[in-house]
């Protein structure tokens, strides 16, 4: 759990259900910025030659920028934040949504740049069931990459538990966890729909 006093804050006015979508979305965009500064904080380093003004030196690049897959539509709105962050990122999307009465997600869309090799941060910014997170990574996964990182902003006990039981290989990275999924698939208390409060469909 990412636990900054700035991202809790941020998610805090989010839950708030007077919060409008336009601020909604400011604060996801500088929540996902914030969430992507942790969740890359391990990233391996080379040392390379620049030249400065001055002289010469050896400074530290990373070796490779991770591809950030965006599970749409809400994943959209984690991934500005963290594309200001990445802004080489090439990014991917998967188009899934949830069968209301089954709760399985079901894919409508998905393009990704090359993969293979390559360390993946997938993201959605509620991990609820699981269904969605899993069957995004395995399409990710049928790519070969070398690492793959969940990032999200709530999840629920159910839906960690479902992904590490599919994908034992992936962290989660998650601003809180909740305390629970409702009958119809929400996270409690978390904040509604993620997708309605970032583009006002309610
Ligand atoms: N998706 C959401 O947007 N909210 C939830 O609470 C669960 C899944």
């Amino acid at each position: 759990m990412v636990n900054h006093p700035l991202i809790q804050h941020k998610l805090t006015q989010m839950r708030r259900k007077e919060t409008p979508s336009p601020t909604f979305r400011q604060l996801l965009t500088e929540t996902s910025l914030l969430l992507a500064y942790e969740v890359t904080r391990e990233l391996a380093l080379d040392q390379v030659r620049v030249e400065t003004p001055l002289v010469s030196m050896e400074a530290p690049q990373l070796v490779d920028v991770p591809v950030v897959v965006s599970i749409l539509r809400a994943g959209n709105g984690l991934l500005e934040g963290v594309l200001q962050v990445l802004p080489e990122a090439r990014v991917g999307h998967v188009g899934l949504y949830r069968d209301h009465e089954t709760l399985e997600a079901v894919e409508y869309y998905c393009k990704f740049p090359p993969l293979a090799d390559r360390m993946v941060i997938l993201v959605d910014p509620m991990l609820a069931t699981g269904n969605s997170a899993t069957a995004a990574l395995d399409r990710v996964k049928a790519e070969s990459p070398a690492a793959i990182r969940f990032l999200c902003l709530l999840a629920a006990p159910e839906g960690i538990a479902a992904v590490h039981a599919a994908h034992p290989d992936v962290a989660v990275w998650t601003a809180a966890v909740d305390e629970r999924l409702s009958e119809v698939g929400y996270i409690l208390p978390g904040l509604g729909d993620a997708g309605d409060r970032i583009y006002g469909t309610t």
